[in-house]
């Protein structure tokens, strides 16, 4: 089998969420916004799709370096990716190299008539998922206040959650840790002492600031706190899970693939690593540090709603425990599909546990009538 064609189609939708000018996310009127497809083509008629692809850096890099080559060496493509980023930082980026890798893994499990979770050894169907809701806003009725946060969490307990997540107020809204922790006491309060709770505030705070937080959250009983502080500071990490016996989650946004997981585990700066598939370059490197967690006897926590890290959760046998589903606020209906998809990639049942598509490849239901009507000329 051979790559013989890598293709990039962007297409017009309409979204109804916005980024502030700090670039978090947050309901807005509606507005149009475009999303790119990434198909490889092999001589055998079997395809391989991810959505999130950058199409100029594909079409004039990636394209001349996997063309010709067999796709299911997927490791050798990683590997000249990889190498290649070193004189190509700020365009071939890790979330590149995933989309690639990603589109891959789908075609290999096409080719294979097989779900990628059960190519790489298969360990549940299903995962419990967590509440991860959108940053602190001033929106009336949105996450404006500590109260605001407990209603959502009333909210999403009752729709089936069994865990919450509160992303708490960023900039261009002031980030506080008073008001974080009168945030997480206010959850806790409203949703009682069963609910799983965790908290991902602003990344910016200082040592004191951070072990402030961690402090209060250890009487709340709250399971971990992820990114209090600039990750490029694995010593903060390092001094901060000394200091509580709150969980300390990460890293997540720290560039570095499994390598930098490596480090934060030979030096003890988290409790539980961190990995998603667009952070660390895609299913290829995140299985990795899977072996890497699983070896030091670390859970892996995967980062975002992406059904390819639902592919790994459901392939590892020390937990990763949970799948991150959002990010929700009271104004988004998160279980109606993006119009480019036919079904939820991450469908939950009322008891808050997410379904793996038993489909092979990824197992997404692409509705591809939509994108071909709404291609950006
Ligand atoms: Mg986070």
């Amino acid at each position: 089998m051979k790559i013989i064609d890598v293709k990039t189609e962007t297409f017009h939708y309409k979204a109804k969420s916005m980024r502030d000018a700090f670039g978090h996310g947050h309901p807005g009127p509606e507005r149009d916004a475009t999303e790119t497809l990434l198909t490889i083509v092999t001589d055998e008629g079997v395809e391989g799709h991810c959505f999130g692809a950058n199409a100029p850096v594909i079409n004039s890099m990636v394209k001349e370096i996997i063309m010709g080559e067999d796709p299911l060496f997927r490791e050798k493509m990683w590997r000249t990716l990889f190498e290649r980023q070193r004189l190509a930082i700020g365009t071939l980026s890790d979330k590149v190299l995933s989309a690639v890798d990603v589109a891959l893994w789908d075609l290999a499990g096409k080719a294979a008539n097989m779900p990628v979770y059960k190519l790489l050894g298969a360990t549940h169907t299903k995962v419990p998922a967590y509440a991860s809701t959108m940053c602190g806003d001033d929106l009336e009725g949105g996450l404006n206040t500590p109260e605001a946060y407990a209603q959502f969490a009333i909210q999403c307990k009752e729709r089936g959650y069994t865990a919450f997540k509160l992303h708490t107020w960023q900039p261009p809204y002031s980030a506080d840790p008073k008001r974080d922790v009168a945030a997480c006491a206010a959850v806790r309060e409203a949703v009682g002492p069963d609910m799983v709770l965790m908290l991902d505030p602003y990344h910016y705070y200082s040592r004191a600031q951070a072990l402030y937080i961690a402090k209060e959250l250890e009487k709340l009983d709250f399971y971990w706190m992820e990114e209090p502080m600039p990750e490029q500071s694995m010593s903060s990490y390092v001094w901060l899970s000394d200091n509580t016996s709150l969980h300390i989650v990460g890293p997540e946004t720290a560039e570095g693939k499994h390598f930098t997981r490596a480090e934060w585990m030979m030096h003890n700066a988290s409790d539980m690593t961190r990995a998603g598939v667009r952070d660390v370059g895609g299913i290829t490197p995140m299985v990795k540090i899977v072996h890497l967690a699983e070896s030091f006897g670390i859970q892996m926590e995967s980062h975002g709603p992406d059904l390819a890290n639902l592919h790994v959760l459901c392939s590892m046998s020390i937990p990763g425990e949970y799948h991150e589903r959002g990010l929700l606020h009271p104004f988004l209906d998160y279980d109606v599909p993006p119009p480019w998809l036919n079904t939820l990639v991450d469908p939950m049942d009322e008891n808050g546990y997410v379904h793996i598509p038993d489909g092979p490849g990824l197992g997404m239901d692409i509705n591809f009538d939509y994108i071909r009507d709404n291609l950006v000329s």
